[in-house]
């Protein structure tokens, strides 16, 4: 998924007294602490995050029956699992949940007792179903909560059009056992068919084949013939329309934004193309995009065959649409090749990070590639200062600790620096010989850091003993920091926009005096957050009448101006960040304002009226993640 974007963290002292960013310094490696030892504890392979069996019993395809009855918040209806029996002494089959009914659980026709644990904090309750007498399926009715972590219920006000309900599921990272019983991890893939069953005026998509001309009455069938992982597995009900973009790809969004979302993201069938030229055939048929309401609390989630979009990224000049590639790479790097734990996720995200720089460098050239990774690198950075040493390891420690806590910028910028430096090192050609490989060797596969790693070595490093050694490599995947001289991206746009700023911070020009008449977005965020932590009023004024920031309509601009206001509390900017807040529910866009603004009382006083005032729209993840900064 994207989390995290570029171009939203204010970043570290070296950058802002003025360097240009050619040099910036890189970040020495931390001393090694105790982690290796707690690596060795880790059963490797082991998912924390599940209570279920799957190494006794494991299911393989879910068929769902669900009906979404939008004015009770609930989906009821059933999911029957077809199972196989790995160990021969396995007595019951036991899946995960949270906040489920269970209303019975049946196999050929017969009731079947069950068992539903007591729930623990954020695993939720297993549910152990004793294994039936003869065949291999089991069949659970069951009706989710309005309270479902991995559902969101948007009335008609909180959507485009206002005029029809809204629904969408985000199962990543352990969300899906918040609307269907089974075994949540990413080892285990299934295969699914489903039928939803909504009023009649609405559209049912899924993380499956869409038919773009189905038959709009309310009952809608899918079929996902490829085994994905649980948190793969997603649901958008509302008033739906498609429009396609290519051959293969097109977009499903409500009327009034179709038009402008297909044109923004024209450009995904170039990407699409480019991805299969380098890394290997696409092998999950079309791909769609569905545009989300502002409330979506990410910035995208690649589930297969239909990418969730936030739509705070139709910015009306394609300046954001590396979302897009990233999604799209998803569908070779995480979800053809999957990590099996989430300790293994720089697998999913940190080649996908790679393998977006490399298709923006493909469909839009090197200049807008390398600003890109100028803002990524930044982003890392400033995680590097502000994480502890523990959460800056690629291959993390999350046992005992629920994985949506733990989103950072490491296992999508420091996993890609790290496939950046074994190009450097092997050559850009070999290097997507072996991605094009690896992708072929392991699809379908849920794999652990451990087998990439042996794979790697075996298929990689034996090859170019004189330029790569498993020592750097352990280090940049079980160590804190980033290594001593890794890769550092550098762009010749921003030494201009570094010239700007300096001439203005010294008072030289005023701000209507810099020419940024060619200036990219990407410029525009790199000027704002490399500003210096305090700025004074007038300078501020200054900025705000030659560049009508306060006003902007690109979203991570204005947030990027937004997060200097509250900084310097700059007042003019304030009726902006309230409807900023209220509108917007995209975490990372939100989350920074709402923590810069709960550091004086002032400010939380600000923070707390728009969080009361939102909170009904926001996502349950967006509420979690920020209620603290309100309190
Ligand atoms: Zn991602």
């Amino acid at each position: 998924m994207l989390n995290k974007f570029t171009g939203l963290v204010i970043v570290g002292l070296t950058l802002l007294s003025g360097c240009s960013d050619n040099n910036v310094k890189p970040t020495t490696t931390k001393p090694v602490t105790e982690t290796t030892s707690q690596t060795n504890q880790i059963q490797v392979g082991k998912d924390y995050h599940s209570q279920s069996n799957p190494e006794q019993v494991k299911v393989t395809h879910i068929d769902l029956d669900l009906t979404v009855d939008f004015d009770h918040k609930v989906m009821s209806g059933y999911a029957e699992l077809t199972f196989d029996k790995k160990d021969p002494k396995a007595t019951s089959l036991i899946v995960d949940t949270r906040d489920l009914t269970i209303n019975s659980v049946t196999a050929n026709g017969q009731k079947i007792d069950f068992d539903l644990h007591d729930a623990d904090d954020f695993l939720g309750a297993a549910l152990e179903i004793p294994l039936p007498d003869s065949g291999n399926k089991v069949k659970i009715n069951y009706a989710t909560s309005p309270q479902a972590s991995g559902v969101q219920w948007l009335t008609p006000a909180q959507t485009a059009g206002k005029k029809y309900p809204f629904l969408f599921t985000q199962a990543q990272a352990i969300h899906a056992r918040s609307f269907i019983p089974l075994q949540d991890s990413p080892q285990v893939r299934v295969t699914y068919k489903a039928t939803i069953r909504t009023p009649k005026e609405l559209l049912a998509v899924m993380s499956a084949s869409n038919d773009p001309n189905t038959e709009r009455d309310g009952v809608y069938e899918f079929n996902m013939p490829q085994p994905i992982p649980s948190y793969l597995i997603a649901l958008g009900v509302g008033d739906l329309h498609f429009k396609a973009m290519g051959e293969r790809t097109g977009v499903y969004a409500e009327p009034s934004i179709l038009d402008a979302a297909a044109a923004e993201f024209e450009d995904t069938e170039s990407m699409l193309i480019a991805t299969e030229k380098l890394y290997g055939p696409y092998r999950w048929d079309r791909y769609d995009l569905l545009i989300l309401p502002p409330s979506f609390p990410f910035g995208g989630m690649e589930n297969p065959r239909l990418s969730f979009i936030t739509p705070t990224v139709i910015a009306g000049d394609k300046s954001l649409v590396s979302l897009i590639a990233h999604e799209l790479a998803h569908s070779w790097s995480g979800n053809t090749v999957t990590n099996a734990t989430w300790r293994d996720l720089w697998l999913n995200e940190g080649f996908t990070t790679y393998l977006t720089y490399r298709i923006m460098e493909n469909v839009y050239g090197k200049d807008r590639y390398k600003q890109e990774a100028v803002l990524g690198y930044q982003s890392l950075e400033a995680d590097v200062t502000n994480l502890t040493d523990k959460d800056q390891i690629l291959a993390i420690d999350l046992r005992g600790r629920d994985p949506d806590d733990v989103f950072s910028d490491i296992p999508y910028e420091k996993g890609a620096l790290f496939l950046r430096e074994v190009e450097q090192k092997i050559g850009r050609d070999n290097m997507d010989a072996f991605l094009m490989e690896y992708f072929q060797h392991f699809k379908f596969q849920s794999i652990t850091t451990d087998e990439f790693l042996a794979y790697f070595k075996k298929h990689v490093v034996a090859n170019y003993p004189d330029k790569l050694d498993m020592d750097r490599i352990n280090q940049w995947i079980f160590e804190p920091g980033v290594p001593q001289g890794a890769p550092m991206p550098e762009s010749n746009a921003f030494s201009i926009v570094d010239n700007a700023r300096n001439n203005w911070l010294n008072g030289e020009v005023n701000a209507n005096q810099i020419d940024t008449q060619n200036w990219t977005v990407h410029q525009w965020l790199y000027f704002l957050n490399n500003m210096p932590d305090e700025l004074s009023l007038e300078q501020l004024h200054d900025l705000d009448r030659a560049f009508n920031l306060t006003e902007s309509h690109n979203n991570e601009i204005a947030h990027s101006w937004l997060l200097i206001a509250v900084k310097n509390w700059y007042q003019p900017a304030f009726p902006r960040l309230h409807d900023y807040l209220v509108h917007i529910g995209r975490n990372k866009l939100v989350k920074p304002l709402y923590k810069a603004l709960s550091k004086t009382v002032e400010g939380k006083a600000i923070a707390k009226k728009a969080f009361d005032e939102a909170k009904a729209g926001y996502h349950p993840l967006t509420v979690k993640a920020n209620q603290g900064f309100v309190e």
